[in-house]
């Protein structure tokens, strides 16, 4: 990978008095997609939150392009080209698709951001979304809600898109509909960091993986090449 477009350096992140980062070294590069696994509690939530600026961290522990930017609070943080797909998906549940859509694309504009992502591209991408424009998001299926979630991400013109479990609860052939978007999104030049339940899926998405344990990266490699017990071993710890 040559310059990565998004770095961590020691990142640490606390709770009150619970740590939950003990010093994340991370990179990634444009258009790569990098996996972030491990067990419940293993502190992949808190990383995208800490890197988002939901979380207060320092402003070195962060670096876009090189750059300084930790801490910079999450709607700055899209103003510089990072979206999250949040767990849960946040949707404005009573407003339709395109009500939704259209919050993200005003949200973009006010913070002046440019890109490749239209509505009519949306569209293609995920056609259900135009389908369903007028309905009320609350009406739509769980993967629907989540193409919608996406949607909103893409539309804020993400240089570095977060994505915090998207396949969770969803039924293998719309986790196979969604995760079959990455490509395209990749085809932008957008980075893709999948936090991610299920290893065989976040293996097969990805470029390079990470896995946390504990706060800790107990594990990185090419997503082609580690081997399961390697991932066994990071993801339960032990000896
Ligand atoms: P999951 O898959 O369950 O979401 P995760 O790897 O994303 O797990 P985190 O949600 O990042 O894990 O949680 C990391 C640690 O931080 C856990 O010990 C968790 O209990 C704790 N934690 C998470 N959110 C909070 C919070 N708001 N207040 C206090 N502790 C928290």
């Amino acid at each position: 990978m040559t310059g990565a477009v998004l770095s961590t350096h020691g990142l640490v992140a606390r709770y009150g008095d619970f740590q939950a980062l003990y010093g994340i070294d991370f990179q990634i590069g444009q258009g790569e997609a990098v996996a972030l696994i491990g067990a419940n509690g293993a502190g992949k939530s808190t990383f995208l939150r800490a890197v988002m600026g939901l979380l207060p961290v320092a402003s070195d522990m962060v670096r876009m392009g090189g750059q300084p930017i930790g801490g910079t609070p999450a709607d700055r943080m899209v103003q510089r080209g990072v979206a999250i797909v949040p767990e849960g998906r946040r949707l404005f549940t009573g407003m339709s698709v395109q009500d939704n859509l259209r919050v993200a694309v005003d949200q973009a504009d006010r913070l002046g951001r440019r890109g490749g992502w239209s509505l009519s591209r949306l569209h293609r991408l995920f056609p259900i979304l135009n389908e369903k424009a007028r309905t009320p998001v609350q009406s739509l299926s769980g993967g629907q809600q989540q193409m919608v979630s996406i949607g909103r991400a893409l539309l804020c013109q993400p240089t570095v898109l977060l994505c915090d479990e998207i396949s969770l609860g969803l039924a293998p052939k719309v986790i196979r509909e969604i995760y079959a978007a990455l490509p395209e999104i990749r085809a932008q030049g957008t980075s893709v960091v999948l936090v991610e339940q299920d290893v065989g899926l976040a293996q097969s998405a990805s470029d390079r993986l990470y896995c946390l344990l504990e706060g800790r990266v107990t594990l990185t490699g090419p997503s082609g090449s580690v081997t399961r017990d390697q991932i066994s071993q990071a993801y339960f710890g032990g000896s």
